[in-house]
């Protein structure tokens, strides 16, 4: 998880189903034309059926990664771990 880098993904299509949705860094939808990304979602690890991925995770072994949508400019702002710019 600590060496999760976020990278960006082509920018939103109208008919694309994460139109809409709420960035996890800003609570603003997101929008056409607008280029998403995926950080690791944290909050998704309370859940009790995630305890095992959560101990699997801790123990830096493969885990199943629960992600949450943002906007790439989000994790510019928030200055996230990202990979270069393509
Ligand atoms: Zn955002």
């Amino acid at each position: 998880m600590n060496d999760f880098k976020a990278r960006p993904y082509e920018p939103l299509e109208k008919d694309h189903p994460l139109v809409g949705d709420l960035c996890k860094l800003c609570n603003q939808p997101l929008l056409i034309g607008q280029r998403p990304s995926l950080v690791i979602d944290v909050d998704k690890y309370l859940n009790p059926d995630m305890l095992e991925e959560k101990e699997k995770m801790l123990a830096n072994k493969v885990h199943n990664a629960q992600a949450a949508v943002v906007h790439w400019t989000c994790i510019l702002l928030y200055d996230l771990p990202r990979q270069k710019e393509i």
